[in-house]
């Protein structure tokens, strides 16, 4: 038996030509569409995978959301990243439960939520107050209140530094990461990890200069092209269209010299 939807939650519909619309269930809440309408009442106190019809007669199912549609659908204010992108930024940031992570911009929070649900602690740093207002409203209405326990936004630039220590990970969606390098290398601990986000090449080259004058050492530069399928009988390809270009995943790790470690003593006879 699955756990049956409540009101307050958000789910998702799905309509018979595989669209999905985000709708957060309300008492006497109604969902219109092209197609009608959709009583919230007819969608409450189900299990997910149930069908309903409209007033039209239109099928929609109901589910609850995954975190990928909850990006895609949630209110924003900047571009969000995509799954796509936020996939390997979690592995390429090696976040684990538990892991400390200051992240800037905050923007919408979509890299926030997948921090988040990762198990990740987060300080969050945004210059702007109403994206750190929505950020904050996209977690607790996706993760839960209790989720706001591991996640703080400031209203801050992080050009001018940043006040943790020893967190495990950094990462940055903002026009300047190279600013956020030498920050970065005081409040990383030792094998920590640096991940940028960055659209342009030109972001790319200026972050990897300033990342070759420095501490962190393992940079690498990546992107991810994403080609979906068509797959009906006979009929099996890609889909004609994709997504050419979102952004270049720029990565390192803090080392540097180590005080008295290996690499200061002397080479072996
Ligand atoms: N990664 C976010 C989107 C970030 S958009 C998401 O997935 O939803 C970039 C954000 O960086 C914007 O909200 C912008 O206000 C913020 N920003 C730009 N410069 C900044 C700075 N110097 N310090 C902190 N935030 C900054």
């Amino acid at each position: 038996m699955g756990r049956p939807l409540e009101p307050g939650e958000r789910v998702l519909l799905v309509d018979s030509r595989g669209r999905r619309y985000l709708v957060e269930l309300a008492p006497g809440g109604e969902f219109h569409s092209h197609t009608g309408v959709v009583d919230h009442g007819a969608l409450i106190g189900v299990e997910e995978g149930t069908t309903v019809r409209s007033s039209t007669g239109a099928r929609y199912t109901v589910l609850r959301p995954s975190l990928a549609d909850f990006v895609l659908r949630m209110p924003r204010g900047a571009q969000v990243v995509y799954p796509k992108d936020l996939a390997p930024m979690l592995l390429l940031a090696d976040v684990h439960p538990g892991s400390r992570v200051l992240e800037a911009g905050v923007g919408s929070g979509a890299l926030s939520l997948a921090l988040l649900r990762a198990g990740a602690h987060v300080v969050g740093y945004e210059v702007r107050d109403d994206f750190a207002g929505r950020a904050r409203a996209n977690v607790a209405a996706f993760l839960g209140e209790a989720a706001l326990d591991r996640y703080r936004v400031e209203v801050r630039d992080v050009y001018e530094g940043i006040d943790e220590h020893d967190l495990d990970a950094v990462l940055l969606d903002l026009p300047e990461p190279w600013q956020v390098v030498k920050h970065a290398e005081r409040a990383l601990r030792r094998g920590g990890t640096l991940v940028a986000y960055t659209p342009s090449i030109a972001q790319v080259m200026a972050l990897r200069e300033a990342l070759a004058g420095s501490d962190f050492e393992m940079i690498g530069t990546q992107e991810h092209l994403l080609r979906t399928w068509h797959v009906e009988g006979q009929a099996v390809r890609p889909d004609h269209r994709m997504v050419a270009h979102t952004a270049f995943l720029t990565h390192a790790r803090l080392l540097g010299p180590v005080p008295g470690g290996l690499k200061a003593q002397a080479p072996l006879p």
